[in-house]
């Protein structure tokens, strides 16, 4: 310990001496490894970042971002990913096959960020507006050969290393087949774990769960409210108590559910909610430093155009060329440190690799 202290004194004045005879890399040798908010909007393409433009409240957030890049998200087995393969190729940097968590092509489990990033001294956490278990979530910390398993993928988050989660699900952990109560093991594991919305999250150093719907959460137009700009919020603050690096993803799931049901006014208010929790995570990294912010979304979903209106070039007509997913290319927004390394145009897997390296 004392030796460790040492040579961290030594860094600090070496690091000091460098900053003040000028040398440019004298920084590198003291700052922290930036912490990573990385926020999903499940099936948000360009027309539906464009539609926050036209439809949305003012200033979107993301106009904050100078660093644009654009991926791939094609499978390793199909030319349109779904939401597990766009995930794991996130949270674990290979493309595998649509419904796979976790897995690789050939169903063998790999480590994904939150595994990795907690080796590096991590706290972890994920929030989402679907179950807690749902296929983007669980990629971060499952390793399950179908999404579907969302009571296998549930057991699997207790004994993870997540330090914070929110999000639907509850029925997964007290509503199972198996008649086992994983809310107590989830205690028992640390966590203090709630089922109805906080005002504010309680000043402690436990784990936090908070399971706030039977499976999805509500929709915007339903009254979802505040729910993903209020508990990111309380997980930055969670996280900026315990001193820790943090690693957060923050999903907004249902852009996603919203283009697969075609449904514009549905996607417009899920946009408008995932653009204001973008400004919470912008806004704490810029009030607090050293946090890289990833915007970026797995695929597209409905073929989501804003067209003319029967020819009329003065009015927008929202329209859905598919109840499915496409295969365009996603654009992805970075701010912070690193934030340059996100520009150019590669694949869905490289985002990973990205983050690894900032990380490093
Ligand atoms: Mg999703
Ligand atoms: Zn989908």
């Amino acid at each position: 310990m004392k030796l460790f202290l040492k040579i961290n004194l030594i860094v600090i004045i070496t690091g000091l001496f460098l900053s003040c005879t000028g040398n440019p890399k004298s920084k590198d040798i003291v700052e922290r490894k930036p912490n990573i908010i990385l926020l999903i909007g499940d099936g948000m393409g360009l027309s539906q970042v464009s539609s926050v433009f036209y439809f949305g409240e003012g200033n979107t957030n993301f106009t904050r971002f100078t660093e644009i890049g654009l991926f791939g998200t094609s499978s390793a087995t199909e030319e349109i990913t779904d939401s597990s393969a766009g995930g794991t190729a996130f949270a674990c940097g290979e493309k595998t096959y649509n419904g796979a968590v976790g897995l690789n092509a050939d169903s063998v489990e790999i480590p994904n960020l939150v595994e990795l990033l907690s080796l590096k001294g991590y706290n972890t956490g994920v929030i989402s507006t679907s179950s807690v278990t749902h296929a983007t979530p669980a990629s971060f910390y499952a390793h399950v050969p179908s999404r579907k398993r969302e009571e296998k993928i549930a057991k699997q988050l207790v004994s993870s290393e997540i330090d914070f989660f929110a999000g639907g699900g509850i029925s997964f952990f007290n509503g199972r087949t198996d008649k086992v109560n994983l809310l107590d093991q989830l205690s028992a594991n640390g966590f203090q774990i709630n089922t109805r919305i906080e005002s504010e999250v309680p000043d402690s150093n436990s784990k936090y769960g908070f399971l706030l719907a039977e499976d999805g959460m509500p929709t915007m137009i339903d009254g979802r409210g505040d729910f993903l700009t209020d508990y990111t919020k309380f997980a930055l603050d969670y996280f900026s108590r315990s001193g820790n690096n943090f690693f957060l993803m923050v999903e907004g799931s249902q852009i996603d559910w919203a283009g697969h049901a075609n449904d514009t006014d549905y996607l417009i208010g899920e946009m408008i909610d995932f653009d204001r929790t973008v400004g919470i995570a912008l806004d704490y990294a810029k009030q607090m430093g050293n946090t890289l912010v990833i915007v970026l979304a797995d695929h597209e979903t409905g073929g989501f155009a804003l067209s003319s209106k029967d020819g009329n070039y003065s009015t927008i007509e929202a329209s859905f060329a598919t109840g499915g997913h496409t295969a365009t290319l996603i654009p992805v927004f970075a701010y912070g440190p690193g934030a340059e390394t996100f520009k150019g145009i590669y694949q869905n897997t490289d985002i990973f690799h990205k983050i690894i390296s900032v990380t490093e």
